[in-house]
């Protein structure tokens, strides 16, 4: 049998339920809960003790820079704590991006986060369903703020989440382009799906792997000519072909999937936490450590139409990490790409 890297290499802090804003499509249950200092130091401390010397903590939420200060005290712990034991450590919040305060900048200059942005294309796609709360948008706001995330945010570290919905398909290539545009070298894609809310019909599936195939040929041109941009899953597909990420990776592995929320909740996918049917954690992680469950097997058929549009993203950035490899072999700019993609896995 294959052995499979157990390490703990990420583990994800949903700090809060909530959130100032109010998306058609989002998956966390607003209940309003903070999770307890001492909770967030345990789990860190749990975290670093589980194998592996290279560490990404996320924050997210819900919105976590709805509490920058307790998002300061953990980060503070972790530097400490990893410092300590000899690991090397990274963080990523994970952030709507409509909020910016004196202590949101005061910790992004002291801390050197990494950040991803939420910000679904152009300000007619993105305004479609993510809106705040009582505003009929957040588009203005988080292009505002953006000027200053960029100005203290690493280009190599800052991210852009671009969440995908069958409505918005007219725009997407649009979209995607307009974010590079911006100044985003670093693309995070995430289709909607696991919700009753959202179905994907046969034409909007083709339509999807359309405008992906696209986009990626033009990723690869672009890399060519020496101008990078990066994509969260096919850096995990590029580590994968190296062995460093586990082969499941994406099929909900508990040891590197592991989420605690608010109320020591814990799961190994932010969809568990609110599925009709609740597929939690029991108490026991040790005993479910070396587990890989895939969550799309059971429930509505329109709740797994999920599965469907994800197939299909997988299915190309697999391909496009196989093309990088085979391509490096001869190419240098490819060689570099790669190497780079390394450095910014998340
Ligand atoms: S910003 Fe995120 S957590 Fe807040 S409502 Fe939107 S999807 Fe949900």
């Amino acid at each position: 049998m294959k052995k499979i890297n157990m390490e703990m290499r990420r583990f994800f802090l949903g700090i809060t339920t909530a959130c100032n804003m109010d998306c058609t499509y989002c998956f966390v249950n607003p209940t309003n809960e903070v999770m307890k200092i001492r909770s967030a130091k345990k789990y860190v401390k749990y975290f670093l003790s589980s194998g592996g010397d290279d560490k990404l903590l996320y924050f997210y939420g819900g919105e976590p820079f709805l509490f920058p200060k307790l998002i300061q005290e953990v980060d503070s712990f972790l530097v400490e704590e990893a410092k300590r034991r000899n690991k090397k450590t990274s963080v990523l919040i994970v952030t709507n991006g409509t909020l910016l305060s004196e202590d949101i900048s005061d910790y992004l200059k002291k801390y050197s986060p990494k950040l991803m942005v939420s910000l679904s294309g152009t300000h007619d796609s993105h305004d479609l369903f993510r809106k705040i709360k009582g505003e009929t948008g957040s588009f203005g706001r988080i292009t505002e703020n953006l000027k200053t995330f960029l100005r203290l945010v690493k280009e190599k570290d800052l991210w852009v989440s671009y969440t995908i919905h069958p409505k918005m398909l007219d725009n997407f290539y649009k979209d995607l382009d307009y974010l590079l545009k911006l100044g985003f070298a670093n693309i995070h894609i995430e289709p909607v799906q696991f919700t009753e809310k959202v179905h994907w019909n046969k034409y909007q599936l083709e339509s999807f792997e359309k405008t992906i195939e696209k986009f990626f040929g033009q990723i690869q041109k672009n890399i060519e000519k020496g101008i990078f941009i990066f994509n969260s899953k096919i850096i995990r597909d590029i580590e994968i072909m190296f062995g460093i990420a586990p082969q499941d990776d994406f099929l909900y592995s508990v040891y590197n999937n592991l989420r605690a929320w608010p109320g020591d909740r814990l799961a190994f996918s932010h969809f568990l936490i609110n599925l009709e049917e609740k597929r939690e954690l029991p108490n026991d992680i040790a005993e479910n450590y070396g587990k890989s469950i895939e969550i799309g097997r059971s429930g509505s058929k329109k709740a797994r139409a999920g599965e469907r549009v994800w197939g299909i993203y997988d299915a190309q950035c697999r391909k496009f990490a196989k093309d990088v490899m085979i391509k490096a072999q001869k190419n240098k700019q490819f060689q570099r790409y790669i190497k780079e993609c390394l450095t910014r896995a998340i």
